[in-house]
């Protein structure tokens, strides 16, 4: 279990979430392109998320993913800062947007995906894993995350 705390922009909106964190990585698809206003987006995956929020509440938005699933996006209604997304199956790991938490010092990808969208000026970690489009199995991602904990 680890607690995990952050903000948006604006500090409208904190957050705390326990849980335990699956994976981490960045997806260069472009639909994160566009959400993040910039090259990539990034998703740091929590299994059995409790979350607390403080402030007004979050506005919300929902898209169909290539993949024919239903996914929120959750955010401040001042600022519009991205907090979480969650995809609507049973047991889907809460996914933070994590350039909003306080310590953002540890995040480094393990995997990155849809890189056949990605920018070309980005140069990839050669350590990580590399998906051209969304990974058939995200077991890898959740195995590579914790070969690195255990090594810190
Ligand atoms: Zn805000
Ligand atoms: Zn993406």
């Amino acid at each position: 279990m680890q607690t995990l705390h952050g903000q948006c922009q604006c500090g409208s909106v904190r957050y705390t979430v326990h849980g335990t964190i699956a994976t981490l990585f960045a997806c260069h698809c472009t639909e994160c392109q566009r959400q993040s206003a910039s090259a990539f987006g990034m998703a740091l995956w929590v299994k059995d998320p409790q979350v607390q929020l403080s402030g007004p509440a979050l506005a919300e938005w929902t898209r169909t993913t290539p993949s024919g699933k239903s996914m929120t996006g959750r955010f401040c209604p001042v600022c519009g800062t991205r907090l979480f997304h969650q995809v609507a199956f049973p047991g889907a790991p809460l996914s933070i947007k994590p350039g909003t938490l306080d310590d953002t010092r540890t995040l480094r990808p393990v995997a990155h995906i849809w890189t056949a969208s990605k920018q070309p000026w980005v140069q990839l970690d050669p350590a990580a894993l590399q998906y051209p489009g969304n990974p058939p199995d995200f077991a890898p991602l959740v195995e590579a995350w914790h070969a690195q904990e255990t090594q810190a």
